[in-house]
């Protein structure tokens, strides 16, 4: 990511592609927003859509912080097997709680 945001062409240019919002949450990225000196969850990030492929032209978007935390090196079928797990998990819980206040 350091090599992409050396060259700042690179990296307007994809901004104004995505014009401002997480490509892939749609949150509106705030540039150059810091807090305790931690990058934010909306500031704007490069990602390799497919990661073996490298920060090479057409392989990049911006989307923000937080997505490219989560979505890392995942492939798409990890990332929808680990949302599915997730939410099964978190309704049965809520369930469970519902049928315990009953
Ligand atoms: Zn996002």
């Amino acid at each position: 990511m350091r090599r992409i945001l050396k060259n700042s062409k690179n990296v307007e240019e994809l901004l104004r592609e995505g014009n401002l919002i997480c490509l892939l949450c749609d949150t509106p990225l705030k540039i150059g927003r810091k807090e305790h000196g931690h990058v934010v969850d909306n500031s704007p990030s490069v990602d390799k859509i497919v990661p073996q492929n490298g920060y090479t032209r057409g392989n990049m978007w911006i989307i923000c912080y937080r997505c490219n935390r989560i979505k890392d090196n995942a492939t798409p079928e990890e990332l929808i097997r680990i949302g599915e797990r997730t939410r099964e998990k978190r309704d049965s819980i809520t369930l469970a709680q519902k049928e315990k206040k009953l």
